[in-house]
């Protein structure tokens, strides 16, 4: 198999670039193009895919450089690889949070873009303010051992379709990861889990998360729903799973390792 190009998030190009690729973020949109539209748009360079210097362009409102072929982020997952979603995704919150920065969010004064981190800062008060990326666990239960082991898949009650997945939720200030994944589980479905495992991560851009995957292991208590979030859940063997994510999310990664025994 081919190694995927890594990309390298930069404050500025590389000298070796040899081309670019402009990602237009229409609202929260993006159209992906070889040349700038309008080089009077602001634009912020993302990083180093391979030696193709990548740039967020943001697109005024009311202008269209796709003439609408331009995609929302959930319909381009799956259909780009990995890294150039992520790369997307990164425009996307680039262009978002520089949007929403433009004045000192402690004393109103307008911001300017720090000179050597990727950072907004206030000339009069002094106040930084970062991209903003907020983590998130998402967790695969097991119980029981060998044939008869079962994993722990929920319906979130916001899913438009009957799937099921992993549980997950955001990491609350003054918590770690393990602490985080036992008291959503708890929160969500009602059990008490250890032997928490990290397992893998990935971007998640809406509107700026970092999924953190791992493993749990149920310990005690039946399944009682937190019925605002959780619309159905059950635990599956491997041989009876029901609908489950699409192969590009960290939600199916973690069940097919779990399916095949990878992990
Ligand atoms: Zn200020």
């Amino acid at each position: 198999m081919p190694t995927p190009t890594l990309f390298r998030p930069l404050l500025v190009p590389s000298a070796n670039a040899t081309s670019h690729r402009f990602i237009h973020v229409v609202g929260t949109k993006v159209f992906v193009d070889d040349r700038a539209a309008d080089d009077a748009w602001e634009s912020h360079f993302l990083g180093m895919h391979g030696d193709v210097a990548c740039w967020g362009i943001d697109v005024p409102a009311g202008e269209d450089p796709g003439y609408g072929a331009e995609t929302d982020l959930r319909v381009l997952f799956g259909r780009v690889d990995e890294t150039e979603w992520a790369v997307a995704g990164r425009a996307v919150q680039l262009v978002e949070w520089a949007r929403t920065h433009r004045f000192c969010g402690r004393c109103g004064e307008r911001t300017r873009l720090a000179d050597n981190e990727r950072a907004f800062v206030c000339p009069s008060c002094g106040l930084m303010a970062f991209p903003r990326l907020a983590p998130a666990i998402i967790t695969l239960v097991t119980r029981g051992e060998g044939d008869d082991e079962e994993a722990l898949l929920a319906r979130g009650a916001n899913f438009g379709v009957p799937m099921y997945s992993c549980l997950a939720g955001f990491v609350e200030p003054g918590e770690n990861l393990e602490q985080a994944v036992a008291r959503e589980v708890e929160e969500e479905v009602g059990v008490v889990v250890d032997s928490v495992t990290y397992v893998a991560s990935q971007p998640w851009p809406f509107p700026h998360s970092l999924m953190l995957g791992f493993r749990a292991r149920w310990v005690s208590g039946e399944l009682v729903l937190d019925a605002t979030e959780i619309a159905d859940a059950n635990w599956y063997r491997r041989d009876e799973t029901p609908m489950i994510p699409p192969s590009i999310s960290i939600a199916r990664r973690l069940i097919d390792d779990w399916i095949l025994h990878r992990v």
